[in-house]
Formats: structure tokens, C-alpha cells, sequence
């Protein structure tokens, strides 16, 4: 297909960087695969590296990418996070995996029954995690090194009002944690306060799709000063 072979390109969000402002500058493409996503479309992304180009930054070696794409797929799969967030969906109301292969299949989406295992298998460690743990772990370590919190929040919504929501480190892309959770009133987002609290300093890479509904509960927990910087529109 023409359209596969020619790459769609993710900048990182930010042009500055976010620990002394100096300008970004292209280094190296940092990924560059064929993604499938859950309406059965297939497309090359490229994930592009950029560093600081200021001789005096504290982190002049920190690479930033596109959050973009890096939240497109699974590190190591080529599924889109929607399809991922799809397979758990589908095996939370108990369809077994044959179900599963066969309601993708119908929307063109080539996936295997051993490949649903795995990706179930990965997604249900991580909804066990312990996720207190890891926002200390990872909130230190971001502001023992940057001196700052940046975190990127990806939010999914899935039929039957599930929503699965994942908070990622800026600076590394590393899982802080994942939650799927049906999401009928306000408070069903209360699980955030163990993100978002106004006495952090926090910038935000939050996912464009969920200005409607997840914008608001995160807006309504941190401070003024909080820097939101949308996801790119794919
Ligand atoms: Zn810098």
C-alpha cells in the first residue's frame, strides 16, 4: 500500500527545553514501525529524537520525542494504545480471546490469539502494580534529576463507558501506572489525586481525544501554573 511507505513523522511537543529553555535540535529517529490500528488501518510512524542545544543545559544527552507516537503502541508490539485498550476492554466483559480475534478480524485487524494472550498478560501486570509506589518512585527520581514533573496522560474511551487512563514520565516515557475503570460519575476519576495535587509543579502532555471528558477532572486538580501541551491530532 502507497500509504505504508511513506512515513508520518512525530516532533516532540515541546520546540524548548524544559529544563533551561534552550532550543531543541533534530539528532536521530528513535523509532520507525508499521502500527495497526483498531479500525484495521496500518501506518508507518517515524519517532523523531531531539536534544538541547544549549552547551550549559543540565541534561544536554536527554533525548525528547514525540509522546505522540510513542503512546501509539506497546514498546516491542505494533498495536495502537486504542486497540490494546480494546483487548482489555473486551476481556473485562469475559469474551474469550477466539471472540476477541474474530470481533477484530471483522474490522480488518490482523491479530492472533497467542498475540491477545501476551497483550492481556503485559496490560493486567501493569494494572496490578503498585501504582502508590511507583508516582513516589518516579515523582523523586523526575525531581531529584529535572528538578520538575512532567508527566504525559493518555486517556482512552472505550464502550460502556470504560475508560482506561495511563500516566507516563515526560522524560523518559516510562509507565507510572494504568487504570480501566468504568467511568460513570465525576468521582470515578478520583483515582487522578494520586497523580494531581495543586501543591505539585506539574507540566502536562495530556491526549487531545479526552479534552471532553478528562480534561476538566485534571484541570480541577493541579494549580494555576500547570502547563498543558496537547498531544498532536493524528
Ligand atoms: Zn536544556
Amino acid at each position: 500500500m502507497a500509504r505504508l511507505s511513506i512515513p508520518k513523522s512525530y516532533k516532540p511537543e515541546i520546540d524548548r527545553c524544559p529544563l533551561c529553555g534552550g532550543k531543541l535540535k533534530y539528532r536521530y529517529a528513535v523509532s520507525n514501525k508499521v502500527i495497526q490500528f483498531s479500525h484495521g488501518e496500518k501506518r508507518r510512524i517515524k519517532n523523531l529524537g531531539y536534544s538541547c542545544t544549549n552547551p550549559d543545559c543540565p541534561h544536554p544527552e536527554l533525548i525528547y520525542t514525540s509522546q505522540t507516537a510513542a503512546k501509539l503502541c506497546l514498546k516491542g508490539y505494533t498495536f495502537s494504545a486504542k486497540l490494546i485498550a480494546e483487548i482489555m476492554y473486551y476481556k473485562t466483559i469475559h469474551k474469550s480471546r477466539d471472540e476477541i480475534v474474530n470481533i477484530f478480524a471483522e474490522d480488518n485487524v490482523e491479530i492472533s490469539d497467542r498475540n491477545v494472550d501476551i497483550i492481556y498478560n503485559k496490560l493486567q501486570k501493569w494494572l496490578e502494580m503498585d501504582y502508590k509506589e511507583s508516582i513516589k518512585l518516579h515523582y523523586e527520581y523526575m525531581m531529584k534529576e529535572y528538578g520538575k514533573i512532567m508527566l504525559s496522560i493518555d486517556s482512552i474511551s472505550l464502550p460502556d463507558k470504560y475508560r482506561l487512563i495511563s500516566v507516563r514520565s515526560f522524560f523518559n516515557s516510562e509507565l507510572i501506572g494504568v487504570h480501566l475503570f468504568k467511568c460513570e460519575t465525576d468521582d470515578d476519576f478520583n483515582i487522578l489525586d494520586n497523580y494531581l495535587n495543586k501543591d505539585l509543579d506539574i507540566d502536562l502532555i495530556v491526549t487531545i481525544r479526552s479534552f471532553g471528558q478528562t480534561y476538566p477532572q485534571i484541570k480541577k486538580r493541579v494549580n494555576d501554573n500547570c502547563k498543558f501541551i496537547s498531544f498532536i491530532k493524528f
